[in-house]
């Protein structure tokens, strides 16, 4: 069976047992944050039940690394989305450690490109275009200063409100653990 098979069948007999019935919310966080995080595996339960969080409590966006690389990229739309239009007062930045970002190795993810069949013209042509692969795929070096510079980045958006305190977060992967970072 493919894994859409699987998927919509298992989904089929979710729905017939009413089982949504356990995670019936609203699109407003009760909690009023919106956290960004990582889509690391470790994290897609364990940090929500080591912060107490719940179905429709907070927002959460993830991406790669946790990190907001672009100041009117899609992550901070998102956030800018859960603070006027959902309710979020706080923003959570939340890395971890062991972070796969920060073990990229950007001219080792080309040669994978390379070997997957996307050709060499291409890679030189979106060089041409200014953009800077290496630097796209770059290694976070440090996960708590990525994570701070991504908390000065929001704190310092012109469309962020000033009355929006801004925590930057790592956690454990293996023990859910928080340690601070900064808050602004
Ligand atoms: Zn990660």
């Amino acid at each position: 069976m493919s894994r859409l098979d699987e998927l919509l069948e298992f989904n089929e007999k979710f729905v017939e047992g009413q089982e949504y019935e356990a995670f019936k919310t609203s699109k407003f966080p009760d909690k009023k944050m919106v956290i960004l995080t990582c889509m690391d595996t470790r994290l897609t339960e364990l940090l929500p039940k080591a912060l107490n969080l719940k179905n429709g409590d907070a927002k959460i966006i993830k991406n790669a690394g946790a990190i907001v690389s672009h100041p009117f990229g899609s992550i901070m739309r998102s956030l800018i989305v859960a603070v006027y239009d959902l309710g979020a007062e706080e923003v959570f930045v939340i890395g971890h450690h062991g972070c796969g970002m920060g073990s990229i190795n950007a001219e080792n993810t080309l040669q994978k490109m390379r070997d997957r069949g996307i050709s060499e013209d291409t890679i030189q042509t979106l060089g041409h275009a200014g953009i800077d692969l290496n630097k796209w795929l770059a290694r976070i070096d440090s996960i708590p200063e990525s994570v701070r510079t991504s908390v000065e980045m929001i704190h310092q958006h012109p469309l962020i409100p000033n009355d929006v305190p801004i925590h930057g977060l790592v956690i454990d992967p293996e023990t859910g653990k928080l340690d601070h970072v900064i808050s602004i």
